[in-house]
């Protein structure tokens, strides 16, 4: 019997690849520009060089950091703190789970900014709506986060929904919490290494989540 969902917020909840990309491109230019108090054209340039170097966004924004002489820490909160989020909105999908998983313990698990996924969730007007859970560390490890969960949950009676293999996917395996994987953004594409990278269930949207969560309450009632 699953009692408790956890969830990733990026590429799980939301789209963030698919939305806010270019919105973070924009907001590291704008930064850069003040800090730097170099012309925009040129900023932009470099920002664009360092995009086809890095396609992770803290991979790029760091480069373009170290190669302005600017603290990379310092320009990220900035960055959290002005992005626009405009162009954020919750998927039909994400609504319609939503919908479907009330009555469970929703812990929404993330190793993003605080600010920036409080901003998110604001946005959306999903603050409050879970138990936020948030790790800010360098790296980020969702495993000790998980293990709050356990302290009131068997591993057995929570479910994790990530989409990535090396974050929340293994954590969620190596304590033995059913894994799905979500196909979205831009970690869709990578294989497991080894097998705590590996899944239990695989799925490109939310509701086949759901779906699956409403089949194993089946088989256990
Ligand atoms: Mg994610």
């Amino acid at each position: 019997m699953i009692k408790a969902i956890i969830i990733d917020l990026d590429d799980t909840l939301i789209d963030t690849t698919e939305q806010l990309s270019e919105s973070w491109k924009k907001a590291l230019c704008r930064v850069l520009t003040q800090r730097t108090g170099q012309p925009l054209l040129i900023v932009g340039d470099t920002v664009e060089r360092f995009i086809k170097e890095h396609s992770y966004t803290a991979k790029y924004t760091k480069a373009c950091c170290e190669h302005f002489n600017l603290n990379p820490v310092m320009i990220s909160e900035e960055i959290y703190r002005v992005i626009d989020l405009s162009s954020l909105q919750l998927s039909h999908d994400a609504k319609k789970f939503l919908g479907h998983i009330q009555g469970y313990e929703v812990y929404l698990v993330t190793t993003g900014s605080k600010i920036l996924q409080g901003r998110k969730l604001q946005h959306l007007g999903l603050r409050f709506h879970f138990i936020e859970l948030y790790d800010e560390s360098e790296g980020g490890n969702k495993a000790p986060l998980f293990k709050k969960v356990l302290q009131k949950y068997r591993p057995e009676e929570a479910i994790c929904i990530g989409d990535n293999i090396r974050s929340e996917i293994s954590a969620a395996n190596s304590l033995g919490i059913r894994t799905i994987r979500i196909l979205k953004g831009k970690r869709k594409d990578l294989q497991p290494a080894n097998y705590l990278e590996k899944p239990v269930h695989t799925v490109h949207t939310l509701m086949e989540a759901a779906a699956i969560i409403q089949h194993i309450q089946k088989q256990a009632a």
